[in-house]
């Protein structure tokens, strides 16, 4: 395949990403970005675009020393992305949402404890809140690569959630069950009882499972 090819399916699917975390309810009017990993840099979705409006020509092509040209302005998050894909060599994509229920619980300034087995979807055994600072800033990215540590997706205080994966499609269904395992956990707390944990050890029997989990053709 050319490069120019790449390219395009590389902005194209950006485009369809945010439709999808549209569609999905994660995000609304021109909330959230999405980036991925391209070439010595990464494309990311232009700073204030409504998804349906979004073309694959404003998508963004960005150094990792934070330069751009061209005429429209990349995602003020763009710190974010650009640190994950420094600090996180398996990170081929990632998505930034508005959605809820994660919302909800980093207005609480709470993680996402054990409360579920699924919690280990995002590759530990707590889904933390980074602290508060202004959307768009060098504190915030920073904040942000302190709760992510080893793991893929961290919550924004009062603001939503981060994620990365190995591909869009990944990082987008991760933003899509980190959601819902916030709304089970608030619900499971609107009881007025605090959900029983998983311990260390059967958490970390869940990553071990998780690691090799997915569909493998059969020996
Ligand atoms: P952008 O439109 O600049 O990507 O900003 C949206 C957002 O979610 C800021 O945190
Ligand atoms: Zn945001």
């Amino acid at each position: 395949m050319t490069e120019f090819v790449l390219e395009s399916k590389a902005r194209h699917a950006v485009c369809k990403a945010m439709r999808e975390l549209k569609r999905l309810g994660l995000n609304r009017g021109a909330e959230g970005n999405v980036s991925v990993r391209f070439r010595e840099g990464f494309l990311i979705s232009p700073s204030g675009v409504v998804a349906e409006d979004l073309s694959p020509d404003q998508v963004v092509f960005m150094h990792m020393d934070g330069t751009h040209s061209g005429a429209w302005k990349p995602s003020s998050e763009w710190r974010m992305h650009r640190d994950i894909y420094r600090q996180h060599e398996e990170a081929e994509a990632v998505v930034h949402t508005h959605s809820d229920h994660v919302i909800a619980l980093s207005c609480l300034r709470q993680p996402i404890p054990p409360f579920h087995y699924m919690v280990a979807v995002a590759g530990g055994d707590i889904i933390d809140c980074a602290p508060y600072a202004t959307f768009g800033t060098e504190e915030l990215s920073q904040h942000m690569l302190k709760a992510l540590g080893p793991r893929k997706a961290a919550m924004l205080a009062n603001h939503g959630l981060i994620c990365y994966g190995q591909s869009l499609e990944r990082a987008v269904l991760m933003a899509q069950q980190i959601e819902a395992l916030a709304k089970q956990y608030l619900l499971a707390r609107s009881t007025g009882e605090e959900p029983k944990r998983l311990t260390e050890a059967e958490m970390a029997e869940v990553l071990k499972k998780f690691s090799g989990y997915g569909q493998q053709a059969a020996d």
